[in-house]
């Protein structure tokens, strides 16, 4: 079974609907469906799903495939996990080829690993070796029900017990190694974890991937991480994210902390929206995971210099992906673990939610923090500084307000704000795409033989409507594709369809979504808007086109104009 069969299959059990209205929500329109597009930032819908075709298109950003593209792209994976997570999440089997590649065997083997030492783990955290990590737990009020929520652990002083404990689970101390959880050196074996609380990080749909260790007696360093690894990537991850999606979706808002212990806390105070970046500053591949399930974000990260930078970089990606992002502060510059174990905590905690800060007031006050601004020039840097920020943001709503706010600020008319960031924003003019089926039919030259720049430009949109005509006409590729044998395509994107599509046809069919899934970005864009098209290009009418190409004399060279 190769992919064509396997996305058949899979789309006999499931449809494209399925997989993809878990992650955006799918209004009909006519014979397709129509969302908000999780790839880029939008007000209105340009996201399309075209179940027919197996396909999905938007016309804004141009992002398009099949139902695997589109897992891959909305959980940042390769196509070997976009694989393991629809035949996961929607119980269909995995292909027979999925294994086939040594990459997703090593991932797979180490998958196994992972799994078999969260539970030894586990495990020994009920042992009485474990008896300071479990007076630890008591000491930061876990309760029984959180540790098993977290599927919390311990890793034993004693290595050689863990190693025993995995042997006879079949993980043998090589395949430990290999995951990062043992070390030997001068036949010593050791942990980085050896005695340290355990907290399993996983992917998002609920693999472990990962360990942090926190210490218990003190030690350092206080929080020890799993290395990053094929599996893992901190830039990529979001503790807690399997725990809070069901939440986050049903609230729209997600809360991220910085550390696991905050995250942790919160769930067992009741806001099991809450995700923790692990201590690195928010990414931009942490807001594309949150995106599917959140439009709110509410950021917040210890309010020293450090988290206040990191919140600052924050909201430009949000921006960047169109979350709207607000800053929480909480009073007395507590963490959120230790403000929810004080009484009257959790209420504490839910005003600050409430009064989270916008991101444009955000970006004022870290502004203006620092600068004079009874003084020129500390306004003139304040509204310089500010101009740089807006500049780089996307959401026009946004921009304005800002752009308001500043004008506030140093106490001068709105306009006059405006004026300066309009002149200041150079513009560059977009080439105007040409769309060959806009242009009429006579313009094509019928009447004289075109020469240089003009035969040029008939040849390319001639080219484009063979290749347009062919996507329309898969069912009868094999009548078709003798007709070009003769014919030599100058344009590269047709070159590219032409050549992907002659790949698929000598197997029989060829199915739009394993052509898409070969496509560079470019020629993907054309393929997926033209797959979309309610109305279908004749048959008729594409040979006539394929026998206007092949009375069009070849251009010999380029920039050759017409005399
Ligand atoms: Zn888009």
């Amino acid at each position: 079974m190769d992919y064509k069969d396997y996305i058949a299959e899979v789309s006999s059990k499931i449809g494209i609907l399925d997989v993809i209205g878990h992650y955006v929500k799918l209004h009909k329109q006519g014979r397709n469906y129509v969302g908000l597009c999780p790839f880029h930032h939008e007000k209105t819908p340009s996201f399309t799903v075209s179940p027919d075709k197996n396909m999905f298109y938007c016309f804004g950003c141009k992002a398009t495939g099949d139902m695997l593209t589109f897992v891959r792209k909305i959980h940042n994976v390769s196509l070997a996990e976009a694989v393991e997570i629809v035949s996961k999440e929607f119980d269909v089997d995995l292909p027979p080829w999925h294994m086939s590649t040594a990459a997703s065997k090593e991932r797979q083997e180490l998958l196994r690993t992972l799994k078999v030492v969260a539970e030894a783990f586990s495990a020994a955290l009920q042992t009485p070796q474990a008896q300071q990590c479990q007076e630890y737990v008591r000491r930061r009020e876990l309760s029984p029900d959180t540790i098993q929520r977290f599927s919390l652990g311990y890793c034993p002083r004693n290595i050689d017990d863990l190693i025993a404990w995995c042997s006879d689970h079949g993980v043998d101390e090589k395949s430990l190694a290999r995951a990062g959880i043992v070390q030997r050196h001068d036949g010593r074996v050791s942990s980085p974890f050896a005695h340290r609380l355990m907290f399993p990080i996983w992917d998002s749909v609920g693999n472990v991937i990962a360990f942090g260790g926190r210490a218990i007696d003190g030690s350092m360093p206080k929080y020890t991480n799993s290395p990053e690894s094929p599996l893992f990537s901190k830039r990529r991850t979001l503790y807690a994210l399997p725990l809070a999606e069901p939440s986050i979706r049903k609230e729209g808002i997600a809360i991220i902390v910085e550390g696991y212990m905050d995250a942790i806390a919160l769930h067992a105070a009741g806001f099991h929206h809450t995700v923790a970046s692990l201590g690195t500053a928010f990414t931009e591949e942490q807001a594309t995971l949150l995106k599917r399930s959140a439009s709110r974000v509410l950021l917040n990260f210890d309010s020293d210099e450090a988290g206040q930078r990191a919140a600052r970089l924050a909201l430009s990606i949000a921006d960047r992906t169109g979350l709207d992002v607000a800053i929480v502060r909480v009073a007395g510059a507590k963490d959120p673990d230790e403000l929810l174990h004080e009484p009257g905590g959790s209420d504490l905690y839910q005003l600050a939610l409430d009064q989270a800060i916008p991101a444009g007031d955000f970006l004022i006050a870290a502004a203006a923090a620092g600068k004079d601004m009874n003084s020129v020039t500390g306004r003139r840097s304040f509204v310089q500084e500010m101009m740089e920020s807006v500049d780089a943001m996307q959401d026009s709503l946004l921009r304005t307000q800002v752009l308001t706010q500043i004008a506030r600020r140093v106490g001068v008319r709105e306009e006059e704000v405006l004026g300066m960031y309009h002149k200041g924003r150079t513009r560059i003019e977009q080439p105007v795409a040409v769309d060959p089926w806009r242009i009429p039919r006579k313009s094509l030259g019928h009447s004289r033989i075109p020469t240089g720049a003009s035969l040029q430009s008939t040849r390319s949109i001639l080219e484009r409507n063979v290749a347009h005509g062919l996507i329309h006409n898969l069912d009868r590729l094999p009548e078709l594709l003798p007709q070009l044998d003769e014919l030599t395509f100058q344009d590269e994107v047709c070159q590219e369809i032409i050549g992907v599509v002659r790949r698929e046809a000598s197997g029989g069919t060829a199915l739009l979504a394993a052509l898409v899934a070969q496509l560079s970005p470019d020629a993907a864009a054309l393929v997926g808007s033209w797959s979309l098209e309610d109305h279908k290009l004749s048959y008729q009418g594409l040979r006539d086109t394929i026998v206007r190409l092949q009375l069009l004399p070849l251009v010999m060279a380029h920039g050759d104009s017409a005399t």
